[in-house]
This record gives C-alpha cells, sequence and structure tokens, in this order.
C-alpha cells in the first residue's frame, strides 16, 4: 500500500494517465509488450511505474527497471517518484553513469539506457526484472533501439522457458517458476510503427495505448526573418520583450547547449535583477605572441632529451582496462552538453558586452532565471520545479533536455530558438563532432507544447515559417544516420557475434555492417574468421567475428575505432596526452580557416597573402624538423593545439595564425571528454588536461608515428615509383589498395613538398584531384 500524502493524491489525479491506469494494467497482464503513447506532461514516467508498484510487479524482491536516453531525467525522475509515493530514496532509487543511490531495498530503478546495456552483458535474462520500462523511445537514440531489439528476446527467452530460481544442492532444484519479463516501450509521440510493423522485432505486434493529454491552445508566432549566427542574442531580446510587456506566467527558452545557457542566463540576471546588480566579471586575455614564443622555447628544451636508439611501440601493450569492468560512458550520447567536459564558461560570450544595446539593469521587474541542462547538479535541476520567489516571473533557460524528458510546471511563454546540437558523423572520416543545426518539425512542436500544459500558452518560434517549413519531419533514427563500426564493436563488446541477425527496430543497411566489421577485423578489435572459412563462407562468417580483448579496450573510447586503437595503444611512454591532442583534433575537421578564398578587393588579397604566407610559416615552426617533421601534418595540429593552448586560446591568437577559434574550442572540449574517458579506465595515470602541455620528445615523436599508423593502417599510400610512371597524370602522385586513380598529397600539407615514400593519411577529398590530408609518414623496414 501506497501512502501519499492528499496534496500528492490530488496533483496526480489531475494527470491524464490517471483515468488509463486500469486499461494499462490489464494490457500489461495480457500482453508480454505494450506500448504507451502520450503527449509529454501527461504523466508517462511518473505515473506508470507506481501502477506496476502497485499492482505487485516489485514483490519477490524485483525491480522495476525505467530506462532513460538522459542522465537528467534519471535523477529528477526518481525523486519525484519517490516523493510521490512517499518513498525512501533507498526504494525508489537511480544510477547514471557515476553515480547512483540504488540499495538491497530498492523497488524502482530509473537508470540511463547505458546502464541497462550493462547489466545485460552481465545477465543477459535479466532476472532481477519483471518488468522494464523504456522511456523516451521517440527519441530512437542508437542505445534506445538496441535496448529494445535486445529486450524483445530477452522477453521471449523469458516466457518460453522457465528458469530454475536456485540451486538446492546437487542436481535438486527447486520447482522450477515462470519468470515472465514484461516490457512496456513508452513514446511522447504517436509514431511507433518501426516498432509495431516490424515483424523481426516484435511477431504479434504489441498493443498501443494512447493516452488522451489535456492540452490548452498554443500560439504560435514566426519571427519575419531568421537571424543567421546570433539566435541567443534574439533570445535574450524575445525574452526582454516578454517579460516587460506580457502577463504572467513562466518563460522556457531552448537553447543548443551549456556555455549558451550560462551566457544567456548571466545576460538576464544582469538585465533584471533579483537583488542588486553584479557587474560582469573581466576576461583576461593575454597576449598570444608572446605565449607562442615561450611555447616553441619550451618546444626547443624538449629536443635535447634525445634518446639514441631507435625506439619502438609495443603494438601488444593496449590493456588500459581492467578485464571485466566497462565504461557506461555510452549514455552520454544523449547528454547535449557533454563536450564541456571542461566546465567553465569558456564560450567567451564575444557579443555580450554592447549589444544588449546599453540596457540599464531593471530592478523593478525582477526575473527568477534557472539554468537547465543534463549535467547540472541535480539539486540544481530541481529548482526548475520550485514555485519562484514571490513577485517574481520564472525563466528557464534550457537545452532541449526540457523538450520531452521534463515537464517544468507553470510554463505560459516558450521561446525557441530552433536548433539543437547533435552528434554528427562525417562520412568521409567516420569521426564524430558536435554541431548546431535546425530541429525537426516534430521536435518544435513538442517545444511549443510546453507552453500549454496549464493554460493557453505562447511559443515564439526565432525564425521564419518559411525555414520552418523546409525542416524535416521528424528526425530520422540516429543509427541511419551515421557509420556502424562503433555501435558494431559495442555490440560485440556485449558478445553478440551476429550482428546480421539482431532485430533492429530500424536496421543499418548490410553494406555498413559489413564495411564495419571488415574495419574492426583490420584493426584488431574483432577476429579474423580463419582462412579455410573465408572461401567457403566468407559472407556468414564475416559478419559474425567475435571481439579480440583489444577490442574490448578500444570499445571503451567514445571515439571512432581508428581513434580509439591510437587511444588504446597510447599509454606507453607517455604518449597519451599527445594522442588525445591529435585525436581530439582529428576529429575537428578544418581546423585552419580558409584563406585560398576569392578576395573581394586588392586589399582583401592582399591581407589574404600576407596571412597565408604566415600560415605556412606557423606549420613550418609546429612541423619542426627531422623526426617531428616525419609525423607530417599531426604534428602540424599538435603544434597548433600546444601553441594556442599555450596563448590561453584567445580569439586573438586564433585569428593572428589562421586557426579557426571554434575549432580550437571544440578540441579543447574533446580533449577534456577524452581525457576524462582514460582516467576512468585507468586512474593511476592521472591525466589532465594540460595546457601547458611540452611538445613531445623525439622518442615520443617516433611512438607517436606507430601508433598513427596502427590506427590508419587501411589508409596507407605508396608514391609512385619513377620507373614505374607510365604516364605524366601520376607524376608526385600516390597509389592506395583502394583506389584506381592517383592521389595526391595536399598543398596545404607540409609534406606536400617532402613526397615520402610510404604515407597514411587521415581523409581523402576529391576537388580538382584527389587530395589526401592530414599526412604522416610511414617508414617500412
Ligand atoms: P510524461 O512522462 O508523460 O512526459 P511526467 O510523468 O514526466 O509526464 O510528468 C507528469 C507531471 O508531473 C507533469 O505535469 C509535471 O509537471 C509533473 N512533475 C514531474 N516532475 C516533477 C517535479 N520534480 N516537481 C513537480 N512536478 C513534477
Ligand atoms: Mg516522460
Amino acid at each position: 500500500p501506497v501512502n501519499r500524502s492528499p496534496e500528492m493524491q490530488e496533483e496526480r489525479l489531475k494527470l491524464p494517465i490517471l483515468s488509463e491506469e486500469q486499461v494499462i494494467m490489464e494490457a500489461v497482464a495480457e500482453h508480454p509488450i505494450v506500448i504507451i503513447c502520450g503527449e509529454t506532461g501527461s504523466g508517462k514516467t511518473t505515473q506508470v511505474p507506481q501502477f506496476l508498484y502497485e499492482a505487485g510487479y516489485s514483490s519477490d524482491n524485483s525491480v522495476i527497471g525505467v530506462t532513460e536516453p538522459r542522465r537528467v531525467a534519471a535523477v529528477a525522475m526518481s525523486q519525484r517518484v519517490a516523493k510521490e509515493m512517499n518513498l525512501s530514496p533507498r526504494v525508489v532509487s537511480y544510477q547514471i553513469r557515476y553515480e547512483g543511490n540504488v540499495t538491497e531495498e530498492t523497488r524502482i530503478k530509473f537508470m540511463t539506457d547505458g546502464v541497462l546495456l550493462k547489466e545485460i552483458q552481465k545477465d543477459f535474462l535479466l532476472l532481477k526484472y519483471k518488468v522494464v520500462i523504456i522511456d523516451e523511445a521517440h527519441e530512437r537514440s542508437v542505445y534506445t533501439d538496441i535496448l529494445i531489439g535486445l529486450l524483445s528476446r530477452i522477453v521471449c527467452l523469458r516466457e518460453k522457458c522457465s528458469w530454475p530460481r536456485v540451486a538446492m544442492g546437487p542436481r535438486s532444484l527447486v520447482p522450477q517458476r515462470h519468470l515472465p519479463l514484461k516490457l512496456l516501450i513508452m513514446s511522447a509521440t504517436l509514431r511507433v510503427e518501426d516498432f509495431t510493423q516490424n515483424q523481426r522485432l516484435f511477431t504479434q505486434p504489441p498493443p498501443v495505448i494512447k493516452v488522451e493529454s489535456r492540452q490548452f491552445p498554443v500560439t504560435v508566432h514566426f519571427n519575419k526573418r531568421t537571424p543567421l549566427e546570433d539566435y541567443s542574442g534574439e533570445c535574450f531580446r524575445k525574452v526582454c520583450k516578454i517579460h516587460r510587456m506580457l502577463p504572467a506566467g513562466g518563460i522556457l527558452v531552448f537553447l543548443t547547449g551549456q556555455a549558451e545557457v550560462h551566457a544567456l542566463c548571466r545576460r538576464l540576471r544582469r538585465a533584471f535583477p533579483l537583488t542588486r546588480h553584479r557587474p560582469p566579471e573581466k576576461d583576461d586575455q593575454r597576449d598570444s605572441v608572446e605565449e607562442t614564443r615561450r611555447f616553441k622555447k619550451s618546444r626547443a628544451r624538449a629536443k635535447k632529451a634525445q634518446a639514441m636508439t631507435l625506439p619502438q611501440i609495443s603494438l601488444d601493450s593496449y590493456s588500459v582496462l581492467p578485464a571485466g569492468e566497462g565504461d557506461e560512458d555510452r549514455e552520454a550520447e544523449m547528454d547535449d552538453e557533454e563536450e564541456e567536459a571542461l566546465g567553465s564558461d569558456l564560450d567567451l560570450d564575444l557579443g555580450d558586452h554592447g549589444a544588449d544595446g546599453g540596457e540599464q539593469p531593471d530592478a523593478s521587474l525582477p526575473l527568477h532565471v534557472l539554468p537547465l541542462y543534463s549535467l547540472l547538479a541535480p539539486e540544481k535541476q530541481a529548482q526548475v520545479f520550485q514555485p519562484p520567489p514571490e513577485g517574481t516571473r520564472l525563466c528557464v533557460v534550457a537545452t532541449n533536455v526540457a523538450e520531452t524528458s521534463l515537464t517544468i510546471p507553470g510554463i505560459k511563454y516558450v521561446v525557441d530558438c530552433g536548433k539543437v546540437k547533435k552528434r554528427h558523423y562525417d562520412r568521409v572520416t567516420g569521426v564524430s563532432s558536435f554541431r548546431v543545426t535546425w530541429v525537426s518539425q516534430a521536435s518544435a512542436d513538442q517545444r511549443a507544447g510546453r507552453a500549454g500544459r496549464t493554460e493557453p500558452g505562447h511559443c515564439y518560434r526565432l525564425y521564419s515559417s518559411a525555414v520552418f517549413g523546409d525542416f524535416e519531419k521528424y528526425p530520422p533514427p540516429e543509427i541511419t544516420r551515421r557509420p556502424v563500426e562503433d555501435l558494431i564493436l559495442q555490440m560485440k563488446a556485449l558478445n553478440i557475434e551476429k550482428v546480421i541477425n539482431f532485430p533492429f527496430p530500424t536496421p543499418p543497411s548490410v553494406e555498413a555492417l559489413i564495411a564495419a566489421e571488415e574495419l574492426l577485423i583490420a584493426l584488431g578489435a574483432l577476429q579474423a574468421p580463419p582462412k579455410t572459412e573465408r572461401v567457403k563462407q566468407l559472407q556468414r562468417s564475416r559478419l559474425s567475428c567475435p571481439i579480440t580483448e583489444l577490442g574490448r579496450t578500444m570499445a571503451t573510447f567514445p571515439v571512432a575505432p581508428r581513434y580509439a586503437k591510437m587511444l588504446a595503444l597510447s599509454r606507453q611512454h607517455g604518449c597519451l596526452p599527445y594522442t588525445i591532442t591529435i585525436v581530439a583534433a582529428m576529429t575537428v575537421r578544418e581546423l585552419f580557416e580558409e584563406l585560398d578564398r576569392p578576395a573581394a578587393s586588392d586589399e582583401e588579397l592582399a591581407r589574404l597573402k600576407g596571412k597565408r604566407a604566415r600560415v605556412a610559416q606557423m606549420k613550418r615552426i609546429w612541423a619542426g624538423q627531422g623526426a617531428s617533421l616525419k609525423l607530417g601534418d599531426l604534428m602540424v595540429l599538435l603544434g597548433a593545439v600546444g601553441a594556442c593552448e599555450y596563448a590561453g586560446c584567445s580569439p586573438q591568437f586564433c585569428e593572428a595564425n589562421g586557426l579557426r577559434y571554434k575549432a580550437m574550442m571544440e578540441i579543447r572540449r574533446l580533449r577534456g571528454q577524452l581525457t576524462t574517458a582514460a582516467n576512468t579506465m585507468c586512474p593511476e595515470a592521472g591525466l589532465f588536461v594540460d595546457p601547458k602541455m611540452q611538445p613531445p620528445n623525439e622518442d615520443q615523436v617516433t611512438y607517436l608515428r606507430q601508433i598513427v599508423t596502427a590506427g590508419l593502417g587501411d589508409h596507407l599510400a605508396r608514391k609512385v615509383q619513377s620507373e614505374d610512371l607510365v604516364d605524366d597524370k601520376w607524376k608526385n602522385a600516390y597509389k592506395t589498395p583502394l583506389l584506381d586513380d592517383p592521389v595526391f598529397i595536399h598543398p596545404s600539407s607540409v609534406l606536400f613538398k617532402e613526397l615520402p615514400e610510404f604515407v597514411v593519411y587521415q581523409e581523402i577529398v576529391e576537388t580538382t584531384k584527389m587530395y589526401m590530408k592530414g599526412v604522416s609518414t610511414v617508414d617500412m623496414q
């Protein structure tokens, strides 16, 4: 029996899902799998676990499991449900990547999908659960999709078979008990055909229960024009207007990332202070020229420490991961601010001063401004659910966690920048990065819907209706938008060998699967099929290779397997900080400003020319001589990042040296992330992101070249020898195993004039010719 407070009970009764309790529970009793669709705020996440608890689905010490794609929701929802049920967090608990409060007494457990995936690795039948709820299935995160595929099989296994519970001594088992597992899939949209119409996934289409929502009308206002860059500034102006001119009611602003959220919060607090006006902090920016000089000096010092013998990296030394221990890092996928691992407001909001149009702080109109994003401390997140102080208006500045995962009470106005930050996968490099793009129409409508929960509301879209018309209707499932080698590696780490047979809700293409498996075999992450089988059953065995120990280590890094291999090998000889930097820099494309663009005037032409010369000179300096030059463009990346960080990564330094400031910021975040990942696996390494990182010594450069070659081994090219020159078009050209046509070292490469015999490259880009970029020398012994 649950002992809820009368007020809580009253609040619950307002939720539309309460009237569906009986329908839902009957469906769950009769079917192994049930889908529940209902608008955000209808009560799915908070109420369904309570229904199940009251119906006894946590009896016999079993647990009701609920997965969330976002950490923020796992924490907040466990707290909310505990409060509603008047139960301790020991009973209604959560588990996310690095923390949790699960106990022996836990009966309802909220967790991120990555956590459940790891549990499946340890106990495939998930015997401690009688029911598992996959929440926010509409988000179609790759890990939600894989979980649904896995659970479809686990449900069958648990249904068909009976499992002996306790072995009571040799041969004498307790009477076999039937232990079915119930699966609930909850979605905020009605778009569930990928689950219901997919015979391979569910032979019997599961019943879909629709929860009617009580949504008040929301008036949508489009901007006449769409601001090109400064949507944060536009948000600021819109909130100011709403606050000054419109009746009471909370404001919810959608931005894309943590830094933006903080910048806007600061600006709004300055404009509408609650108490006193706080002066803005000063930025201290260092003199970049001086800093470069110092970096170069320290490099020269390091060069003195040279070794006599040719050093050799061990290709078998990669065990940074204690066996059996894994990461639960994958859950970070859906957390839109993870790239801000270094914390602090690094994105100096450049337009911050002056763009406010000289507005004076207005203390007569206090605004209660609160940030909301995934990595915000739970107690700060909880503030958004509290009523604002007397006489103030609530304004929550959020990332898209507020789109469907959390419902904030009392919101009447939504300000939507129309953008979202998403992991983007580059088809050429396979590298993932974060990009800000337009949302889909469905997401924009979800955001608008946040305004109509308690009374009619308004949504201000900071883009034109024409732009909205060009949005995608729905976001495509993540799994179809990206190369799958990392995913296959994760599945293999789960011991799913025949990935081709896996019941994906939406499968990736067979070509994508084969390409992924072949690359992983080449990298040593999967065991190659035996030679004899190779001929007979190539097709079949190709897609069922087991994972290797190296593969397991690689699976713990949140980067493409090529780069993961480099990282896995880099614990030797102190190379890890360098490899982390190189991998981070390779992951961000176009570190250097485009200087080959046509000039509008003679003046600009002269400026561009001057800058090109300057950048070429800097590249030569960063590449160095001798051994370090052999690392080629990757040495340039290392030198550029090193010098830039040494200089405090100021926009001025970037401008002077033709570096893209935004790219440098991205690299900084990625270094933070990868350093955290390496430390999680191997805490005694005690790595940190050192802004004053010393350049690698000559031995380390040699190791780094071997490491890079190990990762980019399938991107090998050989210079066409003069005796093989059949045609002039092959002059200075390279031959790669896969391409028939000649490829060339890109003129921007520091190895353009060196023309080493063997090189590895990061990518090939086709313009007037096929050019290799990110080139590094390989020594063939
Ligand atoms: P759904 O999962 O269908 O989107 P939820 O179960 O998350 O809906 O939310 C149901 C209601 O509970 C919402 O109206 C929301 O305002 C309220 N609610 C959820 N969490 C909290 C909280 N921490 N404090 C106050 N109200 C909350
Ligand atoms: Mg929910």
